[in-house]
């Protein structure tokens, strides 16, 4: 009789679990209240990274220990810049190589895999990396490397819906975690090394079907769509030839390969862009709107409210794909974003109105400044590397560059904390040799026109992790770190700081005066963002571990300086080892 109420029980568990299972929406996505869930990449739509916990905090910290770890398993491993997202009990966590894991909070349990049946000739210009998924209804969502979205039933895995976003072989991937605003589901395109035409595009989160889409590069038509799928012209992006001349428009690069940020307060949702292409800035005189920009869009129509160019006419590849994270300062909403260039940048949030912009890191060569008034870089124009054309024809003069490509700051998501009033940014000091070649437009092939070196600018360190206050442009504290930061960070109401390192280290820093206070060691180089949640009256911190990344492939005298790091791929999830 116990045997058969046991299995009785047994086989009521799960379906009492399923019952359990709350559909997402829009309404709990946007709840910043929620501590026991993370339903979005950014620990909430703004993307701020901050949690209100505050039972791991400076004092408890010490005391934190591993819950479980759970490994992605699989011969091929590379870079997990991956954030994880925690709803319903369930950790849904991607992976290199477009994989997908559904893990049982409580256990670390696998309860399902989805692993995306990848071409042979995708394109990611750096590493095999996703940053994560977004879930609503009972979906969770994902971009892949062959450019398609793919969602799953949260409880089976299954694929309910799979729609091809763009063409692999064009060079187009997808590595971003798509935005939920609004009820729409947002995501944008990578490959602005393939000479792609970046865009910015609003589904319908629980069928796939396209909404809208508007290009980030001046002079293509954007496009509304009914139910059908018919589409309706929608208005060109900018003016055809404004910003950009002759033919090279049509394959303008600025990639929205970071993806967005979305403030319910101003009802708009921002896109970084990436570079123009090719990198060869002499092949199109001109501003090259809207490539390494913050476009700022309507999430229902994909109309654009305002576009902020932090690179006109970028020569550097610095992209400006960088997240704007909107917070309060002196009672106005603002944005955030510490650009691949070297200057962080605080915008009216509404209007896209520059309202401060200074250095985070300490050597800047291309500009000496941004002029507030006109909101445009005071080039130095000694430093832009020459047109190829004006001298032998096969190379123009190599210019010693900073920041390198790679960026004073790259994917790894910045935090902001309204307790300390501070952005903590994973800023990089590094350098590159620079120099422009001819280059002429293939499907599929690199269009760079560019050749470069990185090298660091220190001896004994290339990563920063920087306290930067907004208001004053100061940088409050720094804990330098020897390898190039690539994580993202995570602040809590705990007064914490945490933030990983190549090294392999998951660290707790004091959100005040940046004192080490905790770490661990994860088992390979952590080169992604931390998130938090509560659940039965416990808070968990997890990271996912894993080398890799642009720097390894790109990296150049850098990459050769960390080559001793081990690749990996997992996820670890902590706990205080005694209930408070
Ligand atoms: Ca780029």
């Amino acid at each position: 009789m116990k045997t058969r109420m046991t299995i009785l029980l047994a086989g009521l568990a799960p379906l009492a679990f399923i019952a359990q299972a709350a559909d997402i929406t829009n309404a709990m996505i946007e709840n910043a209240k929620d501590t026991k869930n993370v339903l979005s990449f950014g620990m909430g739509t703004q993307g701020q990274r901050y949690s209100t916990l505050t039972q791991i905090n400076t004092k408890t910290v010490g005391q934190l220990v591993p819950a479980w770890s759970f490994s992605f398993g699989g011969e091929k491993q590379r870079g997990q810049e991956s954030q994880p997202i925690i709803a319903n009990g369930k950790m849904f966590v991607t992976a290199s190589y477009s994989r997908i894991f559904a893990i049982d909070l409580k256990t670390g349990n696998k309860l399902w895999k989805y692993e995306h049946r990848l071409p042979e000739a995708i394109m990611p210009c750096c590493d095999v990396v996703n940053r994560g998924a977004a879930v609503y209804g009972n979906l969770v969502i994902f971009g892949t490397l062959d450019a398609q979205l793919v969602a799953l039933d949260q409880n089976t895995g299954k694929i309910v819906w799979k729609e091809k976003v763009d063409d692999y072989a064009a060079g187009y991937s997808m590595t971003a975690a798509p935005l939920i605003a609004k009820g729409v589901l947002i995501t944008g395109v990578s490959g602005g090394e393939f000479g792609i035409v970046g865009r910015v595009e609003g589904r319908d989160p629980l069928t796939g079907e396209l909404l809208w889409t508007r290009p980030t590069v001046e002079g293509h038509m954007g496009y509304r769509y009914d139910k059908e799928g018919k589409a309706t012209e929608a208005g060109v992006t900018g003016t055809v030839n404004k910003s950009w001349p002759g033919e090279l428009w049509k394959t303008g690069g600025a990639s929205t390969w970071m993806g967005g940020t979305y403030d319910p307060a101003t009802g708009l949702a921002y896109f970084g862009t990436g570079n123009p292409a090719p990198w060869n800035s002499h092949l199109r005189p001109g501003d090259n709107l809207y490539s390494s920009s913050t476009v700022a869009l309507d999430p229902t129509t994909g109309q654009i409210k305002w576009a902020y160019q932090n690179t006109p006419n970028d020569s550097w590849d610095f992209d400006g794909a960088n997240e704007f994270v909107t917070f309060d300062m002196n009672g106005k909403r603002y944005g955030g974003k510490a650009d691949r260039n070297g200057f962080f940048y605080v915008i009216d949030a509404k209007t896209g109105q520059l309202q401060n912009a200074f250095p985070f890191v300490n050597k800047i060569t291309w500009a000496s400044s941004i002029d507030l008034k006109t909101g445009r870089p005071n080039f130095i124009a000694a430093n832009r590397p020459s047109d190829p054309t004006k001298g032998d024809g096969k190379k123009g003069s190599t210019v010693f560059a900073a920041p390198a490509f790679l960026g004073a700051k790259n994917q790894m998501p910045m935090a902001y904390s309204p307790q300390t009033g501070l952005f903590y940014v994973p800023a990089n000091e590094w350098g590159m040799e620079i120099w422009n070649e001819p280059i002429t437009y293939k499907k599929g092939g690199a269009y760079l026109g560019a050749g470069f070196t990185i090298k660091p600018l220190n001896e004994d360190y290339i990563g920063a992790l920087r306290a930067v206050d907004p208001k004053t442009g100061k940088i409050v504290w720094e804990n330098k770190n020897s390898a190039p930061l690539w994580g993202g960070v995570m602040t809590t109401a705990g007064g914490l700081v945490f933030y990983g390192t190549p090294e392999g280290y998951l660290k707790a820093v004091d959100a005040k005066s940046g004192k080490e206070l905790w770490k661990f060691q994860t088992g390979s180089g952590v080169v992604a963002p931390p998130v938090t949640w509560e659940d039965g009256g416990v808070q968990y911190v997890a990271v996912v571990s894993g080398w890799g990344g642009a720097v390894p492939l790109w990296g150049g005298e850098v990459a050769k300086k960390v080559n001793f790091l081990e690749q990996g791929g997992s996820v670890w999830v902590f706990k205080l080892a005694t209930k408070i």
